[in-house]
């Protein structure tokens, strides 16, 4: 799963097709795309991993999981798993599962569990947290996609370690105002990282992710690795308390 931030970031760079005309819409996969031929795009907007074109009945959604990305006005060696083409441009998509849906995007997604969207709604997701995960550790239930969209490695690791919480403390042990702070600490840190892919600053600014040792005490950082599914999180012993 990438960055929400990330994904955000490459709708941003999008926005100038809002309101085209696509001319044609080519994909390998065999899917019949011709219903995307000479219609407007009303909106480009994006839920997590996904990044919507919004026309007038249905919507397309481009879903990015672990390694897509797209190119404008460019491509790679390799064929474009999809493309839509316009008059003087046109976007290339990679690694990416494209799938057509009637009727809009809300009638699909829970925006407000997305920590990028305007709509996302942080007391809802802290009494999922204390109803629904009380027994869970913290970090593994902040990749829960009923609770929260978004979270990729990097704002794990960065918000906990903002928040000074240990990614194994237990959701049910964890004081409520430490929670607050840990999603607001989520929601500030995907917002900067937006305007970190914009300058290409990720990494120069990540406080402990990828990194050896703590800023602030000059510890050692762990780093474990979930042997399932290979997600990485970085932790400081001394400055996360476990709960
Ligand atoms: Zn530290």
């Amino acid at each position: 799963m990438q960055e929400g931030s990330f994904i955000v970031f490459l709708k941003n760079k999008l926005q100038r097709f809002k309101g085209q005309t696509v001319s044609r819409a080519t994909g390998k996969s065999g899917t019949d795309f011709s219903a995307i031929d000479f219609i407007k795009i009303i909106d480009i907007n994006s839920f997590g991993n996904l990044i919507f074109f919004v026309f007038n009945d249905f919507f397309l959604s481009m879903n990015f999981e672990n390694s897509g990305s797209l190119l404008v006005n460019k491509s790679k060696k390799t064929e474009a798993d999809f493309s839509l083409h316009f008059p003087h441009s046109e976007i290339n998509f990679y690694s990416c599962e494209t799938q057509i849906h009637q009727g809009k995007p809300t009638d699909f997604f829970q925006f407000p569990t997305d920590i990028l969207n305007q709509k996302f709604d942080g007391e809802l997701a802290l009494s999922q947290l204390q109803q629904s995960f009380a027994d869970e550790n913290i970090g593994n239930a902040l990749m829960n996609q009923n609770v929260f969209v978004g979270f990729g490695d990097l704002v794990r690791t960065e918000a906990l370690y903002r928040a000074k919480i240990h990614p194994e403390s237990l959701v049910k042990n964890i004081p409520e105002k430490k929670i607050i702070f840990l999603i607001i600490s989520a929601v500030n840190y995907a917002d900067e990282l937006v305007e970190q892919y914009k300058n290409d600053e990720v990494n120069a600014k990540a406080l402990i992710f990828d990194k050896k040792i703590c800023p602030k005490d000059k510890s050692e950082i762990q780093v474990k690795i979930s042997s399932e599914n290979n997600r990485k999180i970085y932790i400081c012993p001394k400055c996360q308390k476990l709960f």
